[in-house]
């Protein structure tokens, strides 16, 4: 029943999208980098599209629930019905400046963060430009250090 409600959902076509694109655009990449990193290349599906899992990490946290369905729901219908309110200043700690930084120093000492963080990079862009089209601003806190900061000033 929660599966046809989605696809009931029209407005929310661009989110349903935003999930392919990154399955395509990682598989097309990995492809093309197979010939200089041979198997390896698959890492770029691991960095292209299951970083993501970190929006369920963060909804564990917020709202203390296991259910990946209801998360994949409320990231794809609820939340921009509710025009991305309740996402605000969340931490997708995959997607932060921190942990970039970590792969980049990491991909000097191995080729298996380096392709990692080609992927993870690829990933990102496809999420600019999303974020360019539809909700047309940040939504996240990308910085893990900031989420820190403010949350120990609200506390
Ligand atoms: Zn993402």
């Amino acid at each position: 029943m929660a599966v046809k409600k989605i696809y009931k959902q029209d407005g929310n076509q661009s989110m349903k999208m935003r999930t392919w694109a990154h399955v395509l655009s990682s598989l097309i990449l990995a492809i093309s980098l197979f010939p200089v990193f041979n198997w390896g290349a698959v890492i770029i599906l691991v960095s292209g599209v299951l970083i993501d899992i970190d929006h369920y990490f963060w909804y564990i946290y917020k709202y203390k629930k296991f259910n990946l369905i209801d998360c994949y729901i409320y990231f794809l219908v609820d939340v921009p019905n509710k025009n991305f309110e309740d996402a605000l200043g969340c931490l997708l700690i995959f997607h932060t400046a921190e942990f970039l930084m970590l792969m980049v120093v990491l991909s000097f000492y191995s080729t298996y963060s380096f392709i990692f963080t080609i992927g993870l990079l690829l990933h990102y862009a496809l999420d600019v430009i999303y974020h360019i089209t539809v909700p047309k601003r940040v939504i996240a806190n990308h910085s893990l250090f900031w989420w820190i900061l403010k949350n120990k000033q609200k506390a």
